[in-house]
């Protein structure tokens, strides 16, 4: 009977909401999702119960941008600090740095609160949101507050490429792929961007490039060892716990992040367990009729039978329901 593994390393994302709607975001955040943010007494509970975790390394503080609500996000550090829960880095798009100076001042409230390191992001995807230099001035600001080991970039070899790029100015991705002389129509932008996942938004604005298979193709490929995977489990504003890299699939919270999972209890989830997304079209989505263009990956696959799925509106652990509109 499958159950969530002892969790080892995620994120606590403490909003969906972002100033960018990044085309590679896994989890959809956007400006026009909810303007919720993780409550205080969550937080704690969250924390108190990643506390009970004896195999976690540690955690990263995320969004959306966690930088939307500076109270919340710094009580976010304060709390993992009384629960003894490490916290690796933020993770920030560093929209929010104006200039060197109010970086700096932002930083520095989070140093004071007990945060040790950054994660800025870097790619032609924020660049469509985010200009460079404020990218650059996070940088700077970073690494004058947290010393040069407290500042990771994300990617450093996507940050030297785009030096060729105005950095005054955000661009979208057709036009710095043009400046910079990536052809997306040969995958250069999944090239350059090797981390990608193909799921979540990506799997709706980013499939140039990507060969597509007919839905059939993806039979027997059971997703046990990935949603078995807490190496980055994400932890989300509501409580749900995501394993692997399948947002929206909730099998466990922080109420119990250990459930026994069974076909009664989180139907969806067993077939995933058990047999991939082709299982899942063929148990519990027969009426299903998948996109004759194909698709780029057993999760783009899994992603478009699930907004079917939700659209009937009974699997609970579909979750949160803004995640599939
Ligand atoms: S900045 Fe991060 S959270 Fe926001 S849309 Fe982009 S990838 Fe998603
Ligand atoms: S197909 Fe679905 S369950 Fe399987 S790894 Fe991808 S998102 Fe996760």
């Amino acid at each position: 009977m499958p159950t969530v593994p002892p969790l080892i390393s995620g994120g606590v994302m403490l909003t969906y909401r972002c100033t960018n709607a990044c085309k590679h975001c896994a989890y959809r955040c956007s400006p026009t999702r909810p303007d919720y943010f993780m409550p205080e007494e969550m937080i704690d509970r969250t924390f108190a119960a990643l506390a009970g975790e004896g195999a976690l390394h540690g955690v990263h503080l995320a969004g959306g941008e966690a930088t939307l609500h500076w109270d919340r996000l710094e009580y976010a550090v304060r709390s993992a600090g009384r629960h003894g829960v490490d916290v690796d880095y933020l993770e920030t798009n560093v929209g929010w740095c104006d200039d060197f100076d109010t970086a700096c001042q932002g930083f520095e409230r989070l140093r004071q609160a007990g945060l040790t390191a950054v994660l800025i992001s870097a790619s032609l995807f924020h660049n469509e949101f985010t200009p460079l230099e404020r990218t650059k001035a996070g940088i700077l600001a970073a690494q004058e507050v947290f010393g040069p080991y407290g500042v990771i970039v994300w990617t450093p070899v996507v940050l030297r490429m785009m030096e060729d790029l105005d950095a005054s100015k955000t661009h979208p991705l057709h036009r710095s792929c043009e400046l910079l002389g990536l052809d997306p129509k040969r995958g250069d932008v999944w090239r350059i961007h090797d981390y990608l996942t193909p799921g979540g938004r990506t799997t709706e604005k980013l499939t140039e490039g990507v060969a597509r298979r007919p839905a059939g193709e993806f039979a027997g490929q059971p997703c046990r060892s990935t949603l078995e995977s807490t190496t980055h489990f994400h932890i989300d504003s509501y409580g749900n716990l995501f394993t692997g890299h399948c947002p929206g699939i909730a099998a466990a919270t922080i109420e119990n992040l250990h459930p026994e999972i069974t076909e009664q209890s989180a139907p969806v989830y067993f077939s995933l367990w058990k047999g991939g997304p082709h299982a899942l079209w063929k148990t519990l989505a027969p009426d299903f009729d998948p996109d004759p263009a194909g698709y780029i990956s057993r999760c783009h696959l899994c992603l478009d039978l699930r907004q079917h799925l939700r659209r009937a509106g009974v699997y609970q652990e579909l979750r949160p329901n803004d995640y599939y509109d």
